[in-house]
């Protein structure tokens, strides 16, 4: 009998890999069947060729035609990566590079990280076998600190160049010269450009030279030359191909089906309650098909989430086959790939999503759209070196970009929750983030570049002069540049090589002198994500008292220290013997108990992770302050200095550096207890300027710990 069994158990396992075998045929088929389909399919051999004859080439094509998944592989295919050479694809976003390179990865049959990978800031997904390798543009910007020529690429792509990050803006200027230094017909290059900057003012064509000088000829000519692909959504290519010497751009075909624009007859005084009630009309009134929400951030998108669970649960049993699928970008790469799983059948799917799915990321099976009209955006006032971060209406181009996401595979429906009037009024389209955000950082990665002149770059727009200007002195003022405008050694050049925010990088070396760096390290980490604790409307009372437990007097920086350390300790003790998923299932556990956003902190301890990997390297020393926190609150006032405000007689306060009235933040410890002199490390618009995460310190210690800054001042 025994025997008989075995043999019966053996074949029954037999039986079940074949079955898995086919399941992954079937797929394998399927996702050949998909990329024929696709519209860039038919192309492949032209895009090839034009490749192959061109350093530089443009392609413009409609989101989902095929662009970003497709032509690495057809480069790769056409022997682009002989050698072992890399294809490098730039994203403006995180989550867009790490979706992309697990779809390829799947498209090509192979495990990520080997053939197919990914690298973004805190999560590196390459090996040495990785020849296509998707990035975010700021990374690739990193890369060229430790490889100026970026060696071991054959092929750049830069995608998504319509978006025009600050990162896409300054990537392309480095591009143009690493391309020129890698040429093999250096001469012919420099000739041509000479002629054709003769007209020019002489600054440019200076600063063409001078640049080069860092990018040495000679040393750039030891690699083969450098292909350059700009590919973008936008149909107006002119902007890059006149930035790039008249480069020839392509135009890919899509598909679109037609979209019906449906337009509220009044401006929506609550965009939220808005989207919420469009979403059950959708749910009750129309056909099958999912809907795809643009919300402005994960707070936003996370609250929109619980509501929507909770109405489901006031509807008729057969009413509530409704999902709620989140995308942003700092949700945990495990979930982001939940967007693409078909919906289940007699489901319907509603995806909430930050613009990233403008372009970025297509997703199928979407019908309806629902554009409340908003964005979270950076802006910067260089006179008053101001940064803040608003909610603003789009623009003409991403209103029509996501619309257009209604009809990738079918006729859909967009609901824009704003008037036609309202419509008419928006700009035509974004303008560059160049313009309007804080160059801080961006200058010091070009001073560590070797590029000296910054006014003189070659920007494909110019920032103005005043926002450079001031910029350079906010990185004066902290220490990382010296008199003659070079980078200070060694804190310019540590700050430098930190992968954060210039005033964060300088806090956390600063730290190490404090011996509060352990500390920092936390706060860093923890500012580095959105929203740590969240109050629902329904359960305010709990929510704040859960708060309270954690809260410090001082302010919201040691409240945060004080959340993450407690999850730390609950996981050492609980941890020993748990496996990671249990773990983390004990901190969802946890975090929900408490009101803390578990997304949020996960996210706050790998990049505490991270970034201590980073100051450990650099030979900065991790020491805690222990119970001195008067020392850790000197330490903010010697980092932050630059954002101090102080209590004005009616209750509100003034920046100290850009004289701005503002008020603290209602979410924040310090809100009702309203101290004399706090630091803060956000500012937001929204009905008020709120200041947030903010901390008491002492007003005398400015100008002993910031001399530079405030001695001037008085
Ligand atoms: P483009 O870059 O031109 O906007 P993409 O190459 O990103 O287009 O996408 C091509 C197609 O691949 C789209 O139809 C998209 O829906 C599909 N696609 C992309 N990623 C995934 C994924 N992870 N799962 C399923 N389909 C995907
Ligand atoms: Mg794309």
């Amino acid at each position: 009998g025994g025997l008989s069994k075995a043999t019966e158990s053996r074949s029954n396992a037999k039986f079940s890999t074949d079955n898995r075998k086919v399941d992954a045929f079937a797929r394998k088929q399927k996702i050949a069947q998909h990329r024929r389909s696709l519209p860039i399919a038919s192309v492949e051999k032209r895009l090839v060729d034009e490749v192959r004859k061109n350093g530089i080439l443009i392609i413009v094509g409609e989101t989902g035609s095929g662009k970003t998944t497709q032509l690495p592989q057809f480069l790769f295919n056409a022997g682009f990566c002989r050698d072992g050479k890399l294809i490098g694809v730039t994203q403006p976003r995180r989550v867009a590079a790490v979706t992309v390179a697990k779809r390829v990865a799947e498209e090509c049959g192979v495990e990520l990280g080997q053939r197919v990978g990914y690298s973004i800031r805190f999560d590196d997904m390459t090996t040495g076998s990785t020849r296509i390798k998707y990035m975010t543009d700021g990374l690739l910007l990193r890369e060229a600190l430790l490889d100026p020529y970026l060696s071991r690429y054959s092929v750049i792509i830069v995608d998504e160049a319509h978006e025009r990050t600050v990162h896409t803006d300054v990537l392309l200027g480095l591009l143009k010269n690493v391309q020129i230094a890698r040429s093999k017909s250096v001469n012919d290059h420099l000739n041509n450009e000479n002629k054709k900057t003769k007209n020019d003012m002489g600054l440019e064509k200076e600063n063409g030279t001078q640049y080069l000088s860092f990018l040495k000829q000679d040393q750039g000519r030891k690699f083969p030359p450098l292909k350059l692909i700009i590919m973008s959504a936008s149909l107006d290519a002119r902007v890059f191909s006149d930035y790039f010497g008249g480069a020839r751009a392509v135009h890919v075909q899509g598909r679109q089906f037609p979209v019906d624009i449906l337009y509220t007859h009044h401006p929506e005084p609550d965009y939220v309650d808005a989207s919420l009630i469009t979403i059950f009309q959708i749910h009750l009134g129309e056909g099958p098909g999912d809907v795809l929400v643009f919300l402005t951030g994960q707070e936003e998108i996370e609250s929109v989430e619980r509501l929507i669970k909770e109405r489901i649960q006031q509807l008729p049993e057969d009413n509530r086959k409704l999902m709620t699928v989140p995308i942003f970008s700092s949700l945990p790469s495990e979930q982001q790939m939940r967007v693409f799983v078909p919906t289940p059948a007699g489901f319907r799917k509603v995806i909430l999503a930050t613009n990233i799915a403008e372009t970025s990321v297509t997703i199928p099976g979407i019908k309806y759209v629902i554009d409340p009209g908003f964005v979270k955006a950076r802006s910067y006032d260089p006179k008053k070196g101001l940064e803040s971060l608003s909610i603003v209406p789009i623009s003409k181009a991403q209103a029509l970009q996501r619309s257009g996401r209604a009809g990738r595979q079918g006729p859909g429906k967009c609901f824009r929750l704003y008037p036609e009037s309202e419509f008419e009024k928006l700009e035509d389209s974004t303008k560059p983030e160049i313009q309007r955000c804080n160059l801080s950082n961006v200058i010091l990665q070009l001073k560590a570049l070797g590029v000296e002149d910054i006014i003189g770059f070659d920007f494909i727009e110019k920032p103005s002069r005043s926002a450079i200007i001031k910029s350079l002195e906010q990185l004066f003022l902290l220490g990382a540049m010296t008199d003659e405008c070079k980078l200070s050694d060694p804190v310019g050049h540590q700050m430098a090589r930190l992968p954060l925010d210039p005033i964060y990088s300088k806090a956390l070396i600063l730290a190490s002198e404090f011996k509060c760096l352990e500390e920092m390290l936390i706060t860093v980490a923890m500012l580095s994500v959105e929203s740590i604790f969240y109050a629902p409307r329904e359960n305010l009372d709990e929510a704040r008292t859960a708060m309270n437990s954690f809260s410090s007097p001082e302010g919201d920086h040691l409240s945060l220290i004080n959340v993450f350390r407690a999850a730390s300790e609950l996981l050492e003790k609980r941890n020993l013997s748990l496996g990671k998923e249990k773990a983390d299932k004990v901190l969802r556990k946890w975090c929900k108990e408490n009101f803390i956003n578990s997304r949020s902190l996960r996210h706050a301890r790998d990049i505490h992770s991270q970034i201590q990997g980073h100051v450990e390297q650099m030979g900065l020393h991790v020491s805690s302050c222990g119970d001195d926190m008067l020392q850790f609150r000197r330490c903010l006032a010697a980092s932050f200095f630059l954002n101090a405000a102080l209590k004005q007689p009616e209750g509100t306060y003034r920046a100290l550096a850009s004289g701005q009235v503002v008020q603290i933040h209602p979410s924040s410890m310090l809100f009702r207890a309203k101290p004399d002199c706090v630091i803060y490390n956000e500012l937001i618009e929204t009905t008020h300027k709120y200041i947030r995460n903010v901390t008491r310190i002492d007003y005398l210690w400015l100008s002993e710990l910031a001399p530079q800054f405030y001695t001037l001042q008085s």
